[in-house]
């Protein structure tokens, strides 16, 4: 999932706009970024296992949750940090197809196989989540005009038709887009 993610940050900035839109992006995808943290550096993460497990994203979300709670000094703004990293994990399951504990089973519907229906389903994610955020009168107005919605349903029809296979630094394993 790429863009329902950010519908996720959009939806959470409408109740909490003491947090920027340009920190809850980040977090909202940051099993992702971690990921490619991870090729960059030549570390195998097979399916996920140090980015999109629970207990990989119960670490993520404690250390940016800490961070933010360290910057604002306001405790909710640290769990909510930590909730939008962790929200990543079931909206993945929709989409993708990896581990969610060391040890565990595939599981996901993979819908990156079908793009058609990853967009049908992704996009209304995104969208709800700008609508919310344009109607709360609190979001920043580049995220809320007409052409943010635009861009995102761009982007979304991008990832959907491009090659659904992201770069891995394990040897012989094709990984889906998280
Ligand atoms: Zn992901």
């Amino acid at each position: 999932m790429i863009t329902g993610h950010l519908g996720v940050a959009a939806a959470v900035r409408s109740r909490w706009p003491g947090l920027s839109v340009l920190w809850l992006v980040p977090v909202a995808v940051a099993p992702d970024i971690l990921d490619f943290a991870y090729v960059a550096l030549g570390i195998c993460s097979p399916y996920g296992l140090y980015s999109h497990t629970v207990p990989a994203a119960a670490l993520t979300g404690a250390v940016l949750g800490g961070i933010a709670f360290l910057v604002t000094g306001s405790r909710s703004a640290g769990l909510v940090t930590a909730g939008v990293v962790l929200a990543h994990l079931p909206l993945d399951l929709v989409t993708g197809h990896k581990i969610f504990w060391p040890g565990g089973p595939l599981l996901g519907f993979s819908l990156y196989r079908r793009p058609l229906l990853d967009f049908l389903i992704e996009l209304p994610i995104a969208l709800a989540g700008w609508w919310v955020l344009r109607r709360s009168g609190r979001g920043p107005s580049w995220a809320t005009v007409g052409a943010a919605a635009l861009a995102l349903a761009l982007a979304q029809a991008t990832f959907d038709v491009l090659p659904q296979v992201k770069p891995s630094a394990c040897r012989g394993i094709v990984q889906e887009v998280p």
